[in-house]
C-alpha cells in the first residue's frame, strides 16, 4: 500500500454487539431502540466515493465501520450499485463473522473488495463467549474459508490476555491461526480502555492513553499470566506467523 492515496469512509454509525474489551459504545452508543444503527443512504454514500474518488485521484478506500456487515443486504446492494456505476476502485472492510453469508462473498469480489478484516479474537470456545463475540469458532472457520474461496484476502485480528485465559485456550488460538490461514495478522494484548468492561477508574485513571493501546502496554496481566508472560506469548506468536504480520505491528514489536 506504499505510495498509494488511501482514505476511509463510514458506512455505518453503532455496533450491535457489546464486546467485553471494546470500547465502541462509547462513540457510538449502546445499541438500543432509541439508538439504533444508522446506515448511510447507499447513493449518497456511492456520490461521495464517486466524488472524493475524482477529485482526489484516490487508489483505494477503507470502511471505518465497526461492523461494516450490520446487515448482509446492505452489503450485497452496495456492491451492486457500485458495480453499476462501474466504481472499479478497490476496498476493504471489517466483518462480522457472525452476519457474514456466503452469497454475500461473489458480490464483494465483483465488486472488487481486496480484503476483509475479522475480529476473531480466540480459538477457544470459552473465551469467545467470555468475551460476549457473539459467534463461533466453525463460522470462523467457514468466512475464512469463503474468503479465499472467492479471492478475497482475508485479515483476522487475535486477542491475548482476557482474564481466564490459560494456555490451553492459547493453544487453540494458535490452532485456529493455522486452520484459518489469514493473508494478515494481527495479535493483540487485552487493553483495558475506558468504556470496556475491564476498565477500573480507581486503578487506572492515571493511564496515559495516548502512550498506551492493544499492541504494546505495560501494567495489564490476568491471574494467569504475568504482563511479561502475556508480552512473551505475543512474540512467539508473531515470531511463528512473522510473514503474515500486518505492517505497523511489525514495527511496532520489531518481528522484521
Ligand atoms: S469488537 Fe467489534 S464487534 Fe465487538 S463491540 Fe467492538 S466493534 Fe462491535
Amino acid at each position: 500500500m506504499a505510495n498509494q492515496r488511501i482514505t476511509g469512509f463510514q458506512a455505518n454509525r453503532g455496533c450491535p454487539f457489546r464486546c467485553t474489551y471494546c470500547a465502541e459504545r462509547c462513540i457510538t452508543g449502546i445499541i438500543n431502540r432509541n439508538n439504533p444503527i444508522r446506515s448511510r443512504n447507499l447513493p449518497d454514500l456511492l456520490n461521495e466515493i464517486e466524488f472524493v474518488e475524482n477529485k482526489y485521484n484516490l487508489d483505494y478506500f477503507k470502511f471505518v465501520d465497526a461492523t461494516f456487515d450490520v446487515s448482509s443486504k446492505y452489503v450485497t446492494d452496495f456492491c451492486k450499485e457500485k458495480i453499476k456505476r462501474d466504481l472499479t476502485i478497490e476496498w476493504e472492510c471489517m466483518i462480522h463473522a457472525s452476519i457474514a453469508k456466503e452469497e454475500m462473498f461473489p458480490w464483494l469480489k465483483k465488486a472488487n473488495c481486496n480484503q476483509i478484516n475479522v475480529g476473531c479474537e480466540s480459538g477457544s470456545p470459552k473465551i469467545l463467549k467470555e468475551i460476549r463475540k457473539g459467534v463461533s469458532v466453525d463460522k470462523i472457520i467457514k468466512v475464512f474459508d469463503w474468503g479465499k474461496k472467492y479471492g478475497i484476502k482475508r485479515r483476522a485480528f487475535f486477542l491475548i490476555g482476557t482474564p481466564s485465559e490459560t494456555l490451553e485456550d492459547i493453544k487453540l488460538t494458535e490452532k485456529l491461526i493455522e486452520r484459518i490461514d489469514p493473508d494478515f495478522l494481527g495479535v493483540t494484548i487485552l487493553c483495558p480502555y475506558p468504556g470496556s468492561d475491564y476498565y477500573n477508574h480507581e486503578k487506572m485513571k492515571d493511564i496515559d492513553w495516548s502512550f498506551t493501546d492493544e499492541y504494546s502496554n505495560d501494567f495489564w496481566h490476568t491471574e494467569y499470566f504475568s504482563n511479561q508472560d502475556l508480552k512473551n506469548i505475543q512474540k512467539e506468536l508473531t515470531d511463528k506467523f512473522k510473514e503474515r504480520l500486518v505492517w505497523h505491528q511489525t514495527k511496532i514489536l520489531g518481528n522484521e
